[in-house]
């Protein structure tokens, strides 16, 4: 184990702090996570689980690769944790429907097909009549779909359940409402942390604290990663089960069913700081959106509404590895793909800590940002 000299702190116990960790318990280190809430409770419990590397329609290749890698081990990664976690995550890969309303949209999704074929990535086009029989709930003016095949969704507040239980399966210690924990460093490395149960002293430090992650205390500046809260608000439909069958995308908006019979419809992107509040704005925005598309939707229930911070970035990649200080890791900056990202990010960060090669983390690193100044200045993206 790399992190020589103490065990492996992680500060953040969402999807991506408990991933890290779960993989390094697997690996034998003695891991503890410090969380000043409740477990998988921030954004890991306020997205919407879409696993869609291809209908998110990323345009960086390196993220694009990620993600997929990410996408491919879902299977084992939700089986795993079904027998060591002991809940279900209730994984679905019967592909994302990407729909169309008019002959511009309908074009934009057939150059996106040939696009997703020419790089090995299954689709098929539905025409209306065979949209219609696949999803009979959305508007009659849907006139065609482009279903890609492979993607699907995770209900991630029950993965949050499961990692959660494998973690303490497997000997790592999580500890809630530890208050805002700060890093404590030296001038040549971290030391661990404290909480409210005073000075932990760690061979490794992980910030795993996603939106928050810049204003970790005790962080020097040059290795606090410029993550950005972006926030997301959604409500959730009561339905009949079956009613909407297929992870959707529509104008505006996306829905993702669940197997508890409730309709995710998601999301908001808005740069408003750490504001967490659901509003009428935003609320509005989503319904709208859901009642051009769906109108049929209009007559069931609203069961829940809420909001989160997704962890943004300059460039829209994540920041894994080391941080430039010594003892010092980061796991952060998901943004929208935080759930499609744990599995990949666990089993990448568990291996670099354990000392084995860096070399599939480096499009990933903080020090990226200084050596690739144009990258740097790209659009943010959410
Ligand atoms: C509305 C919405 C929809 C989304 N939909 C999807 C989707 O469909 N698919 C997808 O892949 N991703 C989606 N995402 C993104 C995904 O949810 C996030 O990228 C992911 O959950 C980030 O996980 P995390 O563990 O890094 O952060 P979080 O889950 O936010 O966890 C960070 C933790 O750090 C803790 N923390 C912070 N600072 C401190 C401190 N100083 N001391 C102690 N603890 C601290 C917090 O309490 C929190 O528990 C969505 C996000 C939102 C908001």
């Amino acid at each position: 184990m790399r992190a020589t000299g103490g065990d492996v702190v992680i500060v953040g116990a969402g999807l991506v702090g408990l991933s890290v960790a779960w993989d390094l318990a697997r690996r034998g280190a003695v891991v503890k996570v410090f969380d000043r809430g409740e477990a998988a409770r921030a954004a890991s419990w306020a997205g919407a689980g879409m696993l869609a590397p291809h209908s998110e329609g990323l345009d960086d290749a390196a993220m694009l690769e990620l993600c997929a890698q990410s996408l491919a081990m879902y299977p084992e990664f939700v089986e795993r944790l079904r027998e060591e976690g002991k809940a279900d995550a209730r994984l679905h890969l019967d592909g994302i429907l990407n729909v169309a309303y008019g002959p511009d949209r309908a074009g934009e999704l057939h150059v996106r097909a040939a696009a997703l074929r020419a790089s090995g990535a299954g689709c098929e086009w539905l025409d209306a009549p065979a949209l219609r029989l696949s999803e009979p709930a959305l508007a009659p003016s849907a006139c065609g779909a482009l279903l890609v095949r492979g993607e699907g969704s995770v209900d991630n507040r029950l993965l949050g359940r499961a990692l959660t239980e494998a973690c303490v399966a497997r000997g790592v210690t999580i500890v809630r409402d530890a208050g805002d924990v700060a890093i404590e460093c030296d001038v040549r490395r971290a030391r661990g942390v404290r909480s409210i149960l005073g000075f932990t002293s760690a061979g490794c430090v992980v910030n795993a604290t996603g939106a928050w992650a810049a204003r970790l205390p005790g962080v020097p500046e040059a290795y606090s990663p410029p993550v950005e809260p972006v926030k997301g608000q959604m409500f959730a439909l009561a339905i009949p089960r079956g009613f909407v069958r297929h992870t959707t995308w529509i104008p505006g908006a996306y829905l993702v069913p669940r197997d508890d019979g409730r309709l995710m419809v998601g999301a908001t992107v808005e740069r408003t700081g750490f504001d967490e509040r659901v509003t009428a704005r935003g609320q509005h925005d989503l319904l709208a959106a859901v009642m051009r598309a769906a109108p049929s939707l209009g007559g069931f229930t609203v069961a829940e509404t809420w909001a989160g911070l997704r962890p943004g970035t300059p460039d829209g990649r994540p920041f894994l590895g080391p941080s430039g200080l010594d003892g010092l890791w980061l796991a952060t900056g998901h943004a929208r793909n935080g759930i499609l990202l744990a599995p990949v990010t666990g089993r990448l960060l568990g291996a670099a800590i354990a000392g084995e090669s860096l070399e599939a983390l480096h499009p990933f690193l903080l020090a990226r940002l200084r050596t690739e100044p144009a990258l740097a200045a790209r659009t943010t993206h959410s």
